[in-house]
Parts: C-alpha cells; structure tokens; sequence
C-alpha cells in the first residue's frame, strides 16, 4: 500500500474521556472514530488489523474443525422468552419493536438462535459433536461503556456453540477449545492466563476466562504463590475462619453525629477498620429484606452474594428510602444489633468480637457489639472479594491478585438451552437426547485493545507483526523531489510485496519527522529510511519499533535482511 492511496488518519489529540492508552491510543493513531457512548467506526487502518486478528482466529478455529457460519444481529422475542432470558437478562440487552409491533432485540450473544438452528438441522447422533462459529457484531447496552472498544456497546466477537451427545463429548471438545485460544493467544503475542472462572448468566458447570496481564485491565484474577491455582475473583473461595473469641466488652450505644462512613467512625473511634463492620441490605425472593455484613475493609462480591439461597436474582441492593422505611435509619447507620431480617455474614466478620457497627439509627453507633448475645442468629458465608494474602482455597499458599483483560471465555452450558428450547436429537439406542452444549468466546475488537496495553512506549503502539496494520514502512526522503531517492523506493516496495510482505510506502509529501512519528503511532514493527546519501553508499537504514539502535543495511539486501528479522 502506498500511503497516497490510504488514509493515514492519525490525529494529534486524545479526548479527555480516554481514560487509559490503548483507548487513547487508538483515538490517536486513527485506528478508531468515536460516533456516540461505546458506538466506534474502525478506520481503514483499525479494519486492516480487525482483520488480521480475524484470520488468525478463523485459522485456529478452523483447524479444530469448527464450522463458520453467520447469524443475525435482530433476534425475534420469541426464541428469548422460550430460554427465559427475555426476563433474565436484563437492561444490557437492547430490545425494539418492529413496523408490526412485534418485539424483537439486538443480539447479545447467540445461544437462542444456535439452539434454534441445531434443532432444525441436527436429528442424529451421528452428526455430532459438531461445533458452529462466526465472527459477528454483538450489541450490549452496558451500563458504563468505557476505554473505547475495550468495553463498547458495538464490538466484534468470535462465538463459536458446540452441540454433543453427552458430557464426556463436550468435554472433549472443551480441552480442544481450550488449547484453540492457547493458539490464538501465542499467536497474537500475548502474555496471558487462562483462570477458572464463573459460568455467570449464562449458566452451566465448568469455564474458563483467559486474560491478558495488564494494570489497566478491569478484572481482578487470582493466583497461588505456591501451586498453580488460579481463577478469577468471583471463582476464588474465601475459607471459614474458626469461632469468634469471647466476648470482653458490654455492649454500648454512643453518639456519633454526622458520621456516615466506616472511615468516619474508625477516625471518631480510634478504632481499625477491621474491628468494624458494614451492613448492606438486598431485596429477597420474597420481595422482603436481608441484611449482608462484612468486615469493615472488605468489599463485597456480588457474584458470591447473589447465588445465596433466598436472595432475588439479579442481586439488588435496596435503595435508601425503602431502608429508611423500614429500618428507621439511612444506609451509614444499618447495623446488626436489633435487627430483624435474616442476617448473612461473611467469614471473616462472623469470627469478630467486641466489635463496632451502625445502631440503627442516625447519628448513633454500637461498640462492644458481639454475635449472639447481641445479635439474632446468623448465617455465616463466603460473601466477600478475596485479598492479597488470604490462604489459596486449594490450601497450598497464599493468593496473589492481579489484573487482567478478559480476552475470551470458554464455557460448558450442558443442557440449559436445549432443555429449555427443546433441542434434541435420537440418540444410538433410538430414544431423543437433549444435546449437551458449549460455548466459546472471544473478543476480537477487544483484543486489540488488550494488545496495545501490553505493548507501548511514549511513541505510540507498538504492535507484533502477527496483528500490525502493515508488517515495514519504508520511508523515503524526499521521494517527490529525488528522481533517485523514488525509483530505489518503489523497487524495493515492489520487491517486499512479491515476497508477500505487507508494506506501507509512505510517499506522502511530508517532512520526514511527521513520517516518522505516525510510524512509530501507529506500531508498525519495522522500518527502513531511504536518502540519497544511503544511495549513494548503496545502503538503507533499518530500525525496529522495538529498539532505538538503527542498523545500515546494503540496499540489495533489504529484503531478505527484513524476512529475517520477522519472528
Ligand atoms: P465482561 O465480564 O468483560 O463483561 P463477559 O463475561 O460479559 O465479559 P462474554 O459474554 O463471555 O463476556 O463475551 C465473550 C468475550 O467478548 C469476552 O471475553 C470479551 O473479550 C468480549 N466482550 C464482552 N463484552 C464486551 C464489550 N462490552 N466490549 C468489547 N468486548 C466485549
Ligand atoms: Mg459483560
């Protein structure tokens, strides 16, 4: 590619909403145009590299002999309210009406009209497994779409949905899937970890998330610093901690105006977070309350809390005019002590004494609060987000937290959709069988993302050749104006493009700087410069996006000397 026949879109600013740098960017190198919250137009040159990603995924997936096919992003009601989900899923599912008034939504993910494919289409044993994939826009209305196409209301995703005859089938076809993203994964560059994961919304026994390390990265994940357990923070178990010690204080009711936060009370007391409590409150199945308490430095985990028997599903906390109904109080004075809900707590506060909590009542708190003989009797749980140093739920070590992007996700669904949605086929011994089933996801947008935060300077992107929009830029000085300069350039773009290089000659009349500077933007791994004095030497000169070192290399060399360097 000629840059004249492109578009170079890079721009000099970040919007301030580019929170972190693979969002800004992206903005910048011109990968990416934003046209409204979480909605991305991909540039040529983000395109080029959507679709270099693509063709790495449909590689590997078509290796484990998946079959591609192509879904629709409009999904008629119907086929949702048969597996429930119309009701389940929630406001991150678009829905509309079409010119008849019939309801339809925008494709979330593809479980319903699989389903609904397989059962049309698969009626024997013998046509399983099989495993149907497509690379696809998904449309989830998030509730706060953020870091541009890391977490965008539009975005690309490669689905893949296995169909099996029985669990011993799905799973080995989730080993293979499994070792396809491992595929996938090394061949894009990334430094990654696969984790167990929770199976979530969409249900099932078993699944895996695989994230790329990086600070920046949304997802908290877990790890043994001595065996190699991981998972991520909704997967890692917190562990029950013994009985709580003796009481050794009276239970005392103090005043405490204006204080409303644990670090209010903890300051006004002189007392340690640890020796406080907080209390939130959830709605329950039955439309009444619960109360849900943790240790005062801890922080609740949503995922563990809402799979507690008697809690409605989706987790809702209660907002504070109804606490203030019915409890009398506003939501920094909720305590236990007179408090007549169910109580859950969490491991690490059921085993406190003599400790301080919320009276109940504004502007007052308890101290020398402890279970029991305070208290109603309560139910102690796993409520909590783990912590760095917390014993690995394995029992061998301590947990290490890190941070990752989730990249992509592997699940096994069993027969959640083909109970619900009636697919089945006649199994060996003549009898209909509802098919076992997979699912396996992975972000193709996001990934780009997830690989410019991996890998940057304060230049710009600096991508692997496995996904970069153009494998060499050569830039020639003064191409317009050297008659020289221009036929050496244009040999040496031809002879890379015989070899199936993919070469960006940058022919525009810019001063070389600004070449410069946009190639190293927009990562391109490699560069060659070209002068009349490296002509009349019969050199070139190369440098890696990687290292600062330039290298002078003959001019009839340059191509091999370039496949060489390629990894
Ligand atoms: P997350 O926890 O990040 O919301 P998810 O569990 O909802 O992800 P899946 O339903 O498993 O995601 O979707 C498969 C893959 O699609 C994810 O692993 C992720 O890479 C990508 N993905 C999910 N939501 C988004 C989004 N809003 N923007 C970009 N990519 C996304
Ligand atoms: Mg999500």
């Amino acid at each position: 590619m000629k840059s004249s026949d492109f578009l170079i879109s890079t721009v000099k600013e970040a919007p301030n909403d580019a929170q972190i740098i693979s969002h800004q960017l992206m903005i910048r190198a011109g990968l990416i145009s934003k046209l409204a919250s979480g909605l991305y137009s991909y540039l040529p040159i983000g395109l080029k590299i959507i679709q270099k990603v693509e063709k790495i995924v449909r590689e590997e997936m078509n290796k484990s002999k998946a079959l591609e096919l192509l879904m629709p992003i409009a999904h008629p009601a119907e086929l949702w309210q048969e597996s429930k989900r119309w009701e389940e899923y929630g406001p991150e599912l678009l829905r509309f009406k079409d010119r008849h008034d019939r309801d339809f939504c925008f494709g979330p993910t593809h479980e319903e009209v699989i389903t609904n494919i397989a059962k049309q289409y698969l009626r024997s044993y013998k046509q399983l497994p099989i495993n149907f994939y497509q690379i696809q826009t998904k449309f989830r209305d998030e509730i706060r779409p953020r870091f541009g196409v890391m977490r965008s209301r539009e975005f690309i995703m490669k689905d893949a949905y296995s169909f099996h005859i029985d669990e011993k089938s799905l799973d080995e076809t989730y080993k293979v899937m499994y070792q396809t993203y491992c595929n996938i994964f090394d061949r894009i560059g990334f430094n990654y970890r696969a984790v167990l994961a929770d199976s979530g919304a969409i249900g099932g026994e078993s699944s895996h998330e695989f994230h790329v390390l990086a600070d920046s990265g949304e997802d908290a994940i877990c790890f043994s610093d001595s065996s190699d357990f991981s998972a991520n923070i909704e997967r890692t178990e917190t562990l029950p901690q013994g009985e709580p010690n003796a009481p050794s204080k009276n239970l005392e009711l103090i005043e405490t105006p204006g204080v409303k936060t644990i670090a209010d009370v903890c300051n006004l007391l002189n007392v340690k977070p640890t020796s406080s409590i907080k209390t939130l409150i959830v709605e329950s199945e039955d439309d009444s309350l619960i109360a849900l308490v943790l240790r005062g430095d801890h922080e609740l985990n949503e995922v563990k809390a809402s799979k507690i028997q008697g809690i409605k599903q989706p987790l809702q906390m209660t907002d504070e005019e109804k606490v203030l109904k019915k409890l009398g109080c506003s939501f920094g004075s909720i305590g236990v002590v007179n408090l007549n809900i169910p109580i859950i707590v969490d491991y690490s506060a059921a085993c406190m004494s003599d400790f301080v909590c919320g009276a109940n009542e504004d502007d007052k708190h308890y101290i020398g609060v402890n279970w029991g003989r305070d208290t109603k009797d309560i139910i102690a749980s796993d409520l909590r987000n783990v912590v760095s140093g917390d014993p690995s739920p394995d029992g061998k070590g301590k947990i290490e937290i890190k941070r990752g992007i989730e990249v992509g996700h592997i699940f096994q669904l069993g027969t959640k959709y083909s109970d619900s949605m009636n697919a089945n086929v006649i199994g060996e011994d003549g009898r209909a069988v509802n098919m076992n089933m997979g699912c396996y996801g992975i972000g193709v947008t996001r990934i780009i993302a997830a690989s410019i935060e991996q890998s940057h300077d304060d230049r710009g992107i600096i991508f692997p050749e496995a996904i970069a929009p153009f494998e060499l830029v050569i830039v020639p000085i003064n191409y317009n104006k050297s008659s020289r300069v221009q036929e050496l350039a244009n040999q040496l773009y031809q002879d890379c493009q015989e070899k199936n290089i993919d070469v960006l000659l940058d022919d525009r009349k810019e001063r070389p700087g600004i070449m410069f500077a946009d190639s190293e933007l927009l990562g391109i791994p490699h560069r060659f410069v070209l002068s009349d004095t490296h002509a009349d030497n019969g050199k070139i000169e190369y440098k890696s996006r990687k290292s600062s070192d330039k290298i002078e290399v003959d001019y009839k060399e340059a191509v091999s000397f370039i496949l060489d360097q390629f990894d």
